[in-house]
């Protein structure tokens, strides 16, 4: 079976590290892994998902971010496609058919919609949809494997009643039911707070931080007095540095917060660095980054035409 890659970032604030550890680090991986050699990959920037956080000049400045963030990561052009989802409207055209296949109470189950609920706000009907839309990003390539954090598990599952229901209805074999790809032991990254690392929490390191930016950041991270093992810093620490020298690390700082933090710096800035310096240098070559995402867009633009076709034909749409 043809094997397709496909995922997406938000441009709604800069990434952090939750995102990178969480999903984004396997984008890069998965380009050099053999069970996906051959595989087509797809790297969206999902903008139309971001609308609730940009407006206007600033969700385009935010949406370029990206793609100097991907390439920044190592995401290789030669590889894998960088796109913009909103480049054409065929993913908001099928959101729209595939609307027609879920009820209501079925995605007022989605997580999305229930923390917004929660927050006492009215929800916008662009939250609600969300998990529709992106079950057309990820339907619209036939993509098999989705890398995503953990949060997004179900958003996977309602692609896949989605295929599921358009399949039946529509009596074909047409979509393929997608797997989430995911790291096991990544599970959520925490922030500094010790709850899920998030852009809307605050609570988050910026994946290109500066040294200064780190600094302040570490110094914030909340540390339960009652346990020699600050946990919030562990937690974090863990992802750059490995456990076998952290359990040595830790045992002969036990208490020692304030250490442990600057020892936590360190290796943040160490880790972060090289991620900061490619991005700078990427910065100034913007013409490159425009050529990518243009050669993206183009090749993404052609499948989703075809794709859309086939799609309106079975649906009884269109002339
Ligand atoms: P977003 O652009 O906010 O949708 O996030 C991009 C990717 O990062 C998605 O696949 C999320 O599941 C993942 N992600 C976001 N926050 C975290 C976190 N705290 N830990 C692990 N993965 C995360």
């Amino acid at each position: 079976m043809k094997k397709t890659i496909l995922s997406g970032v938000r441009p709604s604030a800069r990434p952090h590290i939750g995102n990178y550890f969480g999903a984004m680090k396997q984008f890069v991986d998965m380009q050099y892994d053999k069970d996906f050699d051959g595989a087509d990959k797809y790297f969206a920037i999902v903008d139309l998902h971001t609308l609730d956080a940009n407006k206007g000049e600033a969700m385009r400045q935010a949406s370029i971010d990206i793609a100097l963030d991907y390439l920044a990561i190592g995401i290789d052009p030669k590889i894998s496609n960088i796109f913009l989802q909103s480049y054409t409207s065929y993913h908001p055209e099928l959101a729209m058919i595939f609307s027609y296949l879920v009820t209501v109470p079925y995605l007022m189950r989605g997580h999305l919609y229930k923390d917004a609920e929660a927050k006492g706000k009215e929800v916008i009907a662009g939250t609600f949809l969300y998990p529709v839309l992106m079950a057309a990003d990820i339907l619209m390539y036939d993509a098999t494997h989705v890398p995503v954090g953990i949060d997004n598990k179900q958003h996977l599952e309602i692609t896949r009643e989605i295929a599921r229901k358009f399949n039946h209805e529509y009596n074909v074999e047409y979509f393929k039911e997608p797997k989430e790809y995911m790291i096991s032991e990544v599970q959520l990254v925490p922030g500094i707070d010790g709850k899920k690392m998030s852009k809307s929490y605050g609570n988050h390191i910026p994946l290109f931080s500066t040294r200064e930016e780190i600094e302040k950041l570490v110094k914030k991270i909340v540390t339960d007095s009652g346990s020699d093992i600050p946990e919030n810093v562990y937690a974090i620490h863990k992802l750059v540095r490995d456990e076998k020298e952290l359990k040595d690390i830790y045992e002969e700082n036990k208490g020692k917060y304030k250490i442990l933090k600057d020892i936590l710096i360190g290796d943040l800035d160490n880790f972060i660095r090289p991620f900061r310096e490619k991005r700078e240098e990427l910065s100034k070559n913007m013409d490159y980054v425009y050529e990518v995402l243009k050669q993206g867009n183009e090749k993404t633009k052609q499948i989703a035409q075809m794709r859309m076709g086939e799609i309106k034909k079975i649906c009884g749409l269109g002339m």
